[in-house]
């Protein structure tokens, strides 16, 4: 019999409760009891939800009240001197003190940092670690949520971030090396399983995601030793999960090691299976990950069938088991509650609590049932429907994106020349000044959009507050001083969605929300179809905010990688292909902005480096495709027309290459928390177009002065040419307030000039 099982569920509720129960505690409306006891009824739902939809074995210890790498540190006592005290003092305090950071009581204690989960937009918190670090177990957490699953009837199979992982994940603060640390780590290790054990449980899902990465000799031997050392003792049944990829050239190693079972993504990667088969042995059971956990679209379930048919000749039913390709934390949790998308369109999707109805489908196929086939008859012709609907396929679209051209990719000259055309035409002084695009999107701002929505405010209304906001806007940049001004971006929600609500090919949810970290949660559009752009959407903005002042505007666009990247995409095609015809899209918007006057457009692409593929090898092909849409995107312009792309935090030592070869006029980026650091990689490559890098950290309330935005300068200036140079904030500003956002940008502005004075 094939087993349907689970490796992770969204933890935030279908409603997000678990937000709502968050804050509240945050905000000191509720106890730490309540919270545990919304928690609570939180996971009991969620494996209910489960079972109802077909589980057999259903995960636990994979709900977090804020973030599962967090969990692990914590339960570790991987707790850094500084929030000691309080986590003595108030466990709950702080261990969200570690989340988030604390300043109360005359402490003030930095969060750890907080970075990307692998390739998805979930963001974990990484355990800061120190040589001579010692571990131990706080608490029990995996033990009691596998208790709680038990008293209510669930057969449950804990979740645990495997040994190496975590500390591949972790970061240590005094530059020592993570892994070394692995001798003091395994027996906590040790004695978690034995407990697990002990509490009754069978089997152990130990997740080592990092064996899908390029893993060195060093990483090796740290697997080879952690599982020879859990293999002996009292403990469950080890699963060994790894996701968002294969193995690879790890196989032979994950083969070797004495776990119980493995379990394989075959969305992501399909043609493992054979190998996976051959290298297994005669004794592991092999979990097969078979609808993905990474993307909201029903599976072709025939095609899965297949694949576990094979499995299943070869290994038997008993030795196979079916879950989802890795946890479905980061998909929304049920598609039912879609009442307002199109009937057809919503038979395509499948969230969370669909895909575990997917599996018991095939569970009960393989096996034989009547039921099933009818089941697999309707899938199939959901599936076919989708192939075949007008609503996906625009002949149009198609057409246009096989014949694209090389000429429509390239600019007519190059940047040295460009530049002279555009200083012709703008006239800008030296060391020019401008913004990344929003200004604060202030409560009131947020308000009329939200009464527009629920249609308490009138279209005509709407429009007129927007348009006294963006002459406001207008008139605050000139008082300021800069040079090169915005619209403010008060008509957009967010910088992906504004695009998307106006694309065809794009749809939106109710409820589709998906964790991004702590109680933050985002709500990607769903590409579903050929994208194409009924008619401009930003032209109107642009050319009234321009209508406003003599001085130049700047037309603001989110580029075609960001769009993608911040979106569930199309399964039914390569990325690359979607990339491309947003990017078409988004070309016309370019060229319609020229045409209406605007000289400057700034593209913005800060999802560009976040979409490199997890293995190295793979790099070129995406950023081969990536630079072309930038580019499909922005060449189509004439020499005076500037254009300018964003990037927000970003490593770009090993992408410097290919951000040259989107060739935009001038890249701003930010750096102004890394106190210019991160320009080094410009500075070695001789980078040859203008940058504005940030002097201006907009993630805080501090407001900068001239002395030392003018130091940044300097610093920049050093080393770069002094007409090279833009002087910017490091991002929007729609997080700020009006009045620290007036004094920095006021400081900003004399910075610049008392450059200018110095050359
Ligand atoms: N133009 C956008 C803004 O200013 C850019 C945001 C971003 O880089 N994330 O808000
Ligand atoms: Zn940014």
């Amino acid at each position: 019999m094939t087993t349907v099982t689970n490796l992770g569920f969204p933890r935030m509720g279908p409603r997000r409760e678990l937000k709502h129960a968050l804050e509240a505690y945050w905000h000191g409306e509720s106890t730490a009891q309540q919270l545990e006891e919304a928690a609570r009824s939180l996971r009991r739902r969620h494996w209910e939800l489960q079972r109802e939809a077909g589980a057999d074995i259903v995960p636990c210890n994979d709900f977090s009240l804020y973030d599962h790498v967090l969990d692990m540190a914590f339960l570790f006592d991987a707790i850094p001197e500084r929030y000691r005290p309080l986590v003595e003092r108030d466990a709950h305090a702080g261990y969200f003190a570690l989340a988030r950071g604390w300043q109360q009581d005359g402490l003030d204690l930095h969060a750890l940092e907080m970075t990307k989960w692998f390739d998805t937009n979930y963001h974990y918190l990484v355990p800061e670690l120190h040589a001579g670090q010692t571990f131990r177990l706080r608490g029990n957490k995996p033990v009691d949520e596998f208790i709680e699953a038990r008293e209510q009837g669930f057969e449950a199979r804990p979740v645990l971030l495997g040994p190496v992982s975590f500390l591949l994940l972790s970061k240590a603060v005094d530059g020592s090396d993570c892994l070394d640390l692995l001798d003091r780590l395994l027996p906590v290790y040790a004695q978690l399983l034995a407990r697990l054990s002990q509490a009754g449980a069978e089997w152990v899902q130990i997740d080592e995601p990092c064996l899908v990465l390029d893993q060195d000799g060093d990483d090796h031997a740290a697997y080879r030793k952690a599982y020879r050392a859990l293999a002996d003792g009292n403990r469950p049944k080890l699963l060994l999960a790894t996701y968002f990829g294969a193995p690879a050239d790890n196989l032979p190693l994950v083969a070797e090691l004495p776990v119980d079972g493995l379990h394989v993504d075959l969305v992501r990667a399909p043609e493992q299976l054979d190998a996976v088969l051959d290298a297994l042995g005669e004794e592991k059971i092999l979990s097969l990950g078979l609808v993905d956990g990474r993307n909201v679209w029903r599976a072709d379930l025939d095609r899965a069938l297949r694949t576990l048919r094979r499995a299943h000749d070869r290994f038997g039913g008993l030795r196979v088991q079916i879950a989802p390709s890795c946890s479905l934390l980061h998909v929304p949790v049920d598609v039912a509650v879609e009442t307002s998308l199109p009937d057809d369109l919503r038979s395509w999707l499948a969230f969370a609590t669909q895909k575990i109805g997917e599996l018991r489908i095939l569970a009960n196929a393989v096996k034989g049932r009547v039921s099933a086939y009818a089941a697999l008859d309707t899938a199939r012709a959901q599936w076919v429907s989708r192939q075949q609907s007008p609503r996906v396929h625009r002949a149009e679209v198609a057409q246009r994106v096989g014949s694209v051209t090389a000429s429509q990719l390239a600019r007519r000259s190059a940047h040295a020349r460009r530049k002279h055309a555009q200083q012709e035409r703008l006239g800008l002084p030296l060391f020019p000044t401008t913004t990344i695009g929003s200004f604060p999107q202030t409560h009131e701002v947020r308000e009329a959009r939200a009464q527009f929505k629920s249609r308490k405010l009138s279209a005509v209304a709407y429009e007129a507050f927007l348009e006294s906001e963006t002459r406001r806007c207008v008139r605050f940049q000139e008082e300021i001083g800069l040079d090169v001004l915005v619209h403010g971006e008060f008509e957009r929600n967010d910088m992906v969605e504004y695009f998307g609500e106006q694309l065809d090919g794009f749809a939106f949810t109710r409820l589709g929300w998906v964790q991004s970290y702590g109680s933050r949660c985002v709500k990607p559009p769903i590409i579903y179809g050929d994208v194409q752009r009924p008619a401009p959407m930003t032209v109107r903005w642009s050319c009234y905010a321009q209508s406003l002042t003599p001085r130049p505007m700047k037309g603001m666009l989110t580029g075609p990688v960001t769009v993608l990247q911040w979106s569930f995409v199309r399964d039914d095609q390569p990325r690359a292909t979607t990339c491309r015809q947003i990017a078409l899209a988004l070309r016309d918007e370019v060229l319609d902005l020229e045409a209406a006057g605007i000289g400057v457009i700034q593209i913005d692409e800060p999802a560009l480096r976040e979409g490199l593929p997890l293995r190295r090898k793979d790099w070129r092909g995406y950023l081969a495709w990536a630079v072309e849409s930038f580019r499909l995107t922005a060449a189509g312009v004439r020499d005076e027309t500037q254009i300018h792309t964003h990037m927000c935090y970003s490593e770009f030592n090993d992408i410097i290459e290919a951000v040259a070869a989107m060739d935009a006029d001038v890249i701003s980026m930010e750096t102004s928390r890394s106190r210019m650091e991160l320009l080094e990689a410009f500075v070695q490559f001789r980078y040859p177009n203008d940058m504005g890098p940030g002097v201006y950290d907009i993630h805080s309330p501090r407001v900068p002065n001239v002395e030392e935005m003018t130091a940044l300068l300097q610093k920049a200036a050093d080393v770069l040419l002094p007409g090279q140079l833009w002087v910017n904030p490091d991002c929007g500003l729609k997080t700020r307030g009006w009045a620290e956002v007036r004094d920095a940008l006021a400081a900003m502005v004399s910075a610049a000039r008392r450059m200018r004075e110095v050359v």
